[in-house]
């Protein structure tokens, strides 16, 4: 009788306990993640194992394979970045074309930005509502003599890019754009060649060697498995450490310098009454801010393959 008044009285009580907390505390609403954006730009001379234009330009005879490994160094880098907690992630392909990464082989929750032109270039899609952005597959600057395809933005035009006076890698520029929307940088792959010149213009960072460059066409590379392990575990604790990096902000108003292997290039793009010609090869041009700087550089990227010789 006593277990039976015990056992009909327990839940009684409990019940009104309930009540009574529910009255006084309604219970919290299930807890929703604060959404955490991250930006992934990815280029191709950088991934493990790329060493020349067989493997970079559709046609050549190891590209299929190897758009295949920068995409799994892509999809490494968003797996990296989604077990830190990242609930949202664009991915830019921003190597030749735009269009070598295999689209269906990332998570579903993915948007990919793809082709040209486009505003922001290989920052498309970036705004000031991202936490971070993350570099794969990135080289070193034309202006760099050592480093796997190393060049600036276009290998067949530029032979310099400058930004308030310094010579910049595609990474620099693209950090400075970020910098501008409050964006930090937080991680970079590439050759030993990139990092190092990547670094030492913005600051230690995560960041995984994909290999060691003896020459312009030439690398001691790790396997492709390792290297996208690598780039998961860089990815992860960058983003899990994103508050240790600051924007990179450049000074406004920004003035960009470019040198063009071709003399015309430089006498027609001259013809601009917001261009300076600064040499027989060279001009300037001051932008109000990175955006309008980084429009400019579009421009002429993509009518700079119909310029004269
Ligand atoms: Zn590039």
């Amino acid at each position: 009788m006593r277990e039976f008044r015990l056992r009909f009285a327990l839940p009684v009580l409990a019940g009104a306990l309930w009540l009574t907390m529910s009255q006084a505390a309604p219970a919290a609403p299930a807890k929703i993640a604060a959404p955490l954006k991250i930006y992934i730009s990815v280029d191709m001379e950088g991934v493990a194992g790329v060493v020349t234009g067989d493997q970079l330009i559709p046609g050549g005879f190891e590209y299929e394979r190897f758009r295949r490994f920068m995409t799994d160094e892509a999809v490494a880098a968003v797996r990296g970045a989604q077990a830190a907690g990242a609930t949202e992630v664009v991915v830019s392909d921003s190597h030749g074309n735009g269009e070598s990464l295999l689209i269906e082989l990332f998570p579903k929750d993915v948007r990919i930005v793809r082709s040209w032109p486009r505003h922001g270039e290989m920052m498309a899609g970036l705004d000031s509502s991202f936490a971070a952005a993350l570099f794969v597959g990135y080289h070193a600057s034309t202006t760099n003599p050592k480093g796997v395809r190393a060049h600036t933005i276009s290998s067949a035009h530029f032979t310099r890019v400058g930004l308030n006076g310094a010579a910049v890698t595609e990474a620099e520029l693209n950090a400075a754009y970020a910098g501008a929307l409050g964006v930090p940088v937080v991680f970079i792959s590439g050759d030993d060649a990139a990092i190092n010149e990547v670094t030492g213009r913005l600051g230690n960072m995560e960041s995984v060697v994909t290999k060691k460059s003896l020459g312009f066409h030439s690398a001691e590379t790790l396997t492709p498995a390792v290297s996208c392990e690598k780039i998961y575990q860089g990815a992860l604790s960058a983003v899990s450490h994103r508050d240790q990096r600051k924007p990179y902000v450049v000074s406004t108003p920004v003035t960009l310098d470019i040198s063009f292997k071709s003399y015309t290039s430089a006498e027609i793009v001259s013809y601009l009454h917001s261009v300076e010609r600064t040499d027989a090869h060279s001009i300037r041009f001051v932008g109000h801010d990175m955006a309008e700087v980084m429009d400019f550089i579009v421009f002429l990227d993509y009518y700079s393959p119909e310029m004269a010789p």
